[in-house]
């Protein structure tokens, strides 16, 4: 499986993470650890059965690493009209886990991209953003894999990605912010080189 971008450098591939895979039975101690540790009794009532529940709950917060999102964009259509202008999705609900603290980051992506004869279907777009949402992550690379896998499977004259985000270590704990949000964005090919584009596409998302 080739999910982990070449360019990422320190990613362990995910063969050899699936290689190291502990058993349900060693998450789910791991989880009655953490119990403990946060100072409770992991054999009273209701917390036996949280580290099944929470086992479980990872399978889908971290089932990205089960996907290939540039597999996903692979179906392109050709038949377009001639089509060429910006193709946008706004608020795309995300959520996310942060991979210092593996607390939740939650909040919204804007993709958009110029098709060069091909356009993919645009539930696509936003499972790519799941894809790599539902890893341990970083906001700042997660908006760079979002870009970089659109413009590599669909090589389209620009690419513009930006995610706003809450992050859960910064809200529920440390500084204990609330309601502070953070901006990433990255832009290629024409998103980056023609102001004009990177303007229509800020207007269309309500950020210029
Ligand atoms: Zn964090």
């Amino acid at each position: 499986m080739s999910n982990l971008r070449k360019s990422g450098g320190s990613e362990p591939s995910a063969v050899s993470a699936e290689a190291v895979r502990p058993s349900r039975a060693e998450a789910e101690a791991a989880v009655r650890t953490l119990i403990r540790w946060a100072g409770d009794d992991p054999t009273r009532e209701g917390l036996q059965r949280t580290p099944e529940r929470v086992v479980k709950s990872y399978g889908e917060f971290f089932q990205g690493y089960t996907q290939d999102p540039e597999e996903i964009l692979r179906t392109t259509f050709e038949e377009t009209e001639g089509y060429d202008e910006m193709v946008v999705l706004k608020d795309i609900d995300f959520h996310s886990h942060c991979e210092h603290h593996m607390v939740p980051i939650i909040g919204k992506a804007y993709v958009a991209y110029l098709p060069d004869k091909r356009v993919v279907g645009i539930s696509k777009l936003a499972r790519v953003v799941a894809a790599y949402a539902r890893r341990l992550q970083i906001q700042e690379k997660m908006t760079a894999q979002i870009a970089n896998a659109i413009n590599d499977v669909l090589k389209p004259r620009g690419v513009a990605v930006i995610i706003e985000a809450e992050h859960q270590c910064m809200t529920s704990r440390g500084v204990n912010k609330s309601g502070v949000s953070m901006v990433t964005s990255t832009m290629l090919g024409a998103f980056r080189d023609d102001p004009m584009t990177r303007r229509e596409f800020l207007a269309i998302v309500g950020r210029s």
